[in-house]
């Protein structure tokens, strides 16, 4: 089977021009100039009209949560809802995360990921370990993952008695990482500090979501960030921290970049757009739609502009969306009355690819810094670039046909196919629209809507990344 993308402008990372893309089986096959001798008529057995259109690579959403287990439920979409939705959005491969949480064994986890997985994805996906219990054992795991395409580690600042590490088993996982060339990522939040805050809180009566803000101040984050980028440094690893969203913390992320370190930021949707006061701040419970951790921040702080701002520095690597949904029925409101018991996540995964193109049209970045933080970067931070992340003979043809003259009204009964009862972008409209998706070559989306199939996603065996210095 061979499918010619015709007469569309191909978006990479660091240029864009009119250029025909040619796959084959599940690879693309060449990029060509539209008409050039050298090739003459090339046919197909599809051909696609990409006229006015713009070519670009498969999203890759380095940071999601399918079917998550979370205080008691597990977040709302499967691998096989997720994944389906991420395709409708341009998203092609996901990068999930197997936990381990505390008492449990890494490769145990590894297994039963493996299985929640395994036949149900609609593009392919990959993973990244969570060490939610730093011992002997899951030091040695950490180096048996890297043979199996599990390269990059995620610890964490935060969530005492679940997650956290001490600053000495942080130090052990990162001289892990260290001699394994593997990548450390980190939840930066100082978990400790937000317990106290939070109990104050509660004890004052202050139940309300908007208070899941206020009791985890930028302090926290920055003061996690720093203290991770030290023992980073003191380690000798990359440091790739997760889901920034206080400009604080992204200042420090910043210095370190400036002298040299191996350190990354990563940030969402949900920090770029929203905010304390408007949506943590929303009347009743219905803040508790935007219930994350790190948290939206104040609009009047400026956090959001700071962050467009070090997308375009650079010091932003990538722009994931830590798709972690919960419905507002029977899982949000678990926290009415304590917004400490509302379940942490937004789902985005579906949006992320337009989204970050209203960023585009509103002249905020450039189109192929679009491109290079949500499709190149990701898939070269985490080992995946020439494969994924590009349009280039020999890549996997993960392909998306995007229509800036189109438009996306998002919204649950629009665009709406992440399995939640509501959606955190409601009423948002987008200057854009993804036309057409192939996954390794097969036709996923088009016009008429998904037609792609559960099962065609497959595991990809990452390599070290190729992001480092
Ligand atoms: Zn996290
Ligand atoms: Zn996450």
């Amino acid at each position: 089977m061979t499918i010619l993308i015709t007469g569309g402008t191909v978006v990479s990372a660091t240029g864009s021009g009119r250029a025909d893309v040619l796959v084959d089986g599940e690879t693309i096959a060449a990029v060509f100039s539209p008409g050039s001798a050298a090739f003459g008529p090339v046919s197909a057995d599809t051909v696609i009209d990409a006229s006015g259109k713009y070519v670009i690579p498969g999203g890759v959403d380095g940071h999601t949560h399918m079917e998550m287990p979370f205080g008691g439920t597990q977040a709302s979409d499967t691998f096989e809802t997720g994944t389906r939705a991420a395709a409708w959005g341009g998203t092609t491969t996901i990068v999930d995360f197997v936990v381990q949480a505390q008492g449990q064994h890494v490769q145990d986890q590894v297994a039963l990921w493996h299985e929640k997985a395994a036949g149900n994805c609609a593009i392919d996906y990959a993973f990244h370990q969570i060490i939610g219990d730093v011992n002997a054992d899951a030091l040695k795991a950490m180096d048996e993952l890297i043979g199996d395409g599990i390269t990059s580690f995620k610890l964490f600042m935060a969530y005492p008695g679940v997650f956290l590490s001490s600053d000495g088993q942080i130090l052990q996982a990162m001289q892990t990482a260290a001699g394994n060339g593997g990548l450390i990522m980190m939840h930066a939040e100082n978990g400790s500090a937000i317990d106290v805050l939070v109990q104050q809180a509660l004890e004052r009566g202050e139940t309300a979501p908007y208070y899941h803000g206020t009791t985890r101040p930028w302090q926290t984050e920055q003061e996690a960030t720093h203290r991770a980028i030290m023992l980073a440094d003191l380690a000798g690893a990359p440091l790739y921290v997760v889901h920034v969203s206080a400009k604080q913390a992204l200042e420090r992320i910043a210095e370190a970049r400036d002298a040299g370190q191996n350190v990354f930021g990563e940030t969402c949707p949900q920090y770029l757009y929203l905010s304390l006061e408007e949506n943590l701040g929303a009347p009743g419970f219905e803040g508790a739609k935007w219930v994350c951790s790190t948290p939206l921040r104040a609009r009047a702080d400026g956090h959001q502009d700071e962050l467009w701002k070090y997308i375009r520095t650079g010091d932003v690597t990538t722009v994931s969306t830590d798709h972690c949904p919960f419905c507002m029925k029977d899982q949000k409101d678990m926290g009415v009355g304590n917004f400490a018991k509302i379940p942490n996540g937004i789902g985005s995964v579906e949006h992320r690819m337009d989204l970050l193109y209203q960023g585009v049209a509103d002249g905020r970045i450039s189109l192929e810094r679009w491109v290079d933080v949500c499709c190149t970067t990701p898939a070269r931070m985490f080992g995946m670039y020439g494969q994924k992340g590009v349009i280039s003979p020999g890549a996997d043809a993960d392909i998306v046909v995007y229509d800036p003259n189109g438009h996306t009204s998002i919204g649950v009964g629009k665009t709406h196919h992440m399995n939640m009862d509501y959606s955190a972008w409601e009423g948002w409209e987008i200057d854009g629209h993804v036309d057409v998706v192939l996954s390794r070559g097969a036709v996923v989306k088009d016009e008429s809507g998904y037609i792609g199939t559960k099962g065609h996603g497959r595991f990809v065996r990452r390599g070290l990344s190729q992001n480092l210095i």
